[in-house]
C-alpha cells in the first residue's frame, strides 16, 4: 500500500497477471543470479559478468532501500572511508537467451534462475509492479486472468512469491561468498552507487573456479581497499574529500566502466 499525503491508505488496484510465452522477457537481458545460480549458469556454458558498485557506509532507517542494499552489499573501504559494495552477478546474453527454444519454452525450466521465475513482478520491497514498464503483452494482463496482485500488495501467484522470498534470502546469505570473490578476483575498483558500474568479466574458467571457491569457509575475504572509479571530474574530487580513493576510467583496465549518465 502507498500513503497519500494526508496520511490515509491509497489501496493500489490489484493486478491480473498470466504469462502469454510470448518470450520476450527471455532475450538481450542481464539476469540477475545468486552465487549457486551462477555457478550452475557457466555449468551450463553460460555468460557470467560482475556489476559492482559502492556508497558509504551509513546507518540506515529500518526498512528503508538504503537498508535493503546495505544489508546484500559486502563491508569494504575506499582509503578512509567505509564503503558497502554491491556486488550484481549476472547471466549476459544478446539476442535470444540460450535457454529459450523455438516455441518460446524454456530448455532450463525447472532450473530456471529466481529472476526468470519473478518477473514481472519486482524483488525489491520498494518497487512497485508496473505493467506498462513490462515487456507482457496487454492479454497478459487481462482481469480474466488470475490474480497476481492483490490489493494489500501481496503477490497471490505461489511460484512468483516463493522466488521473491529466496532470492531477498540468497542476497543476504551470499555476502560472505561476495566478499571473497572480491580478493579471488582481484578486484580492486568499483563504481559510485547510482553513477556507474565497474563490470568484471573475467573468461568463463576463471569466473567459475572463483565462484566455486567463494562458497567455501576456508578463503579469506578481500582486504577491500578499493577504488572508486568515475568518469565526472566533479565526482573524483568529491571522493577525493571524502578521503576515498577516486579513480578515472582508462583504456586496457582489467575492468568496464557502464556510466548510467553521460
Ligand atoms: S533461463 Fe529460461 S526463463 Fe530465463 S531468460 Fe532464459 S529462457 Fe527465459
Ligand atoms: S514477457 Fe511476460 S508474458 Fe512474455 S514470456 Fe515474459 S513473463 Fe511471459
Amino acid at each position: 500500500m502507498t500513503m497519500v499525503q494526508d496520511g490515509a491508505v491509497d489501496p493500489r488496484q490489484p493486478l491480473h497477471f498470466a504469462c502469454t510465452v510470448c518470450g520476450k522477457c527471455c532475450q538481450n537481458l542481464r539476469l540477475a543470479l545468486s552465487v549457486a545460480e551462477a555457478i550452475r549458469w557457466l555449468e551450463r556454458g553460460g555468460t557470467v559478468e560482475l556489476l559492482c558498485d559502492a556508497a558509504p557506509a551509513l546507518p540506515h532507517a529500518p526498512g528503508s532501500a538504503e537498508e535493503y542494499r546495505a544489508m546484500r552489499a559486502v563491508p569494504a573501504r575506499s582509503g578512509a572511508l567505509p564503503i558497502t559494495v554491491s556486488m550484481t552477478l549476472t547471466a549476459v546474453f544478446d539476442g535470444p537467451c540460450p535457454n529459450r527454444m523455438a516455441n518460446m519454452y524454456c530448455a532450463a525450466y525447472e532450473d530456471r534462475p529466481n529472476t526468470c521465475r519473478i518477473y514481472p513482478a519486482e524483488v525489491r520491497p520498494d518497487r512497485a509492479i508496473d505493467p506498462a514498464q513490462k515487456l507482457c503483452p496487454s492479454d497478459a494482463w487481462g482481469v480474466d486472468q488470475p490474480l497476481f496482485l492483490d490489493p494489500q500488495d501481496r503477490i497471490m501467484d505461489e511460484t512468483t512469491a516463493k522466488a521473491i522470498a529466496a532470492s531477498r534470502h540468497n542476497g543476504v546469505e551470499d555476502v560472505a561468498a561476495k566478499g571473497r570473490l572480491l580478493a579471488l578476483l582481484d578486484i580492486d575498483t568499483i563504481a559510485l552507487a547510482n553513477e556507474g558500474f565497474a563490470i568484471w568479466a573475467p573468461d568463463e574458467t576463471v569466473m567459475l573456479d572463483a565462484l566455486r571457491q567463494s562458497i567455501s569457509d576456508m578463503v579469506p575475504a578481500g582486504q577491500g581497499d578499493l577504488r572508486i572509479v568515475s568518469g565526472r571530474a566533479e565526482t573524483r574530487a568529491m571522493i577525493r574529500e571524502a578521503e576515498a580513493r577516486d579513480a578515472e576510467p582508462f583504456e586496457d583496465a582489467p575492468f568496464r566502466y557502464l556510466p548510467l549518465y553521460q
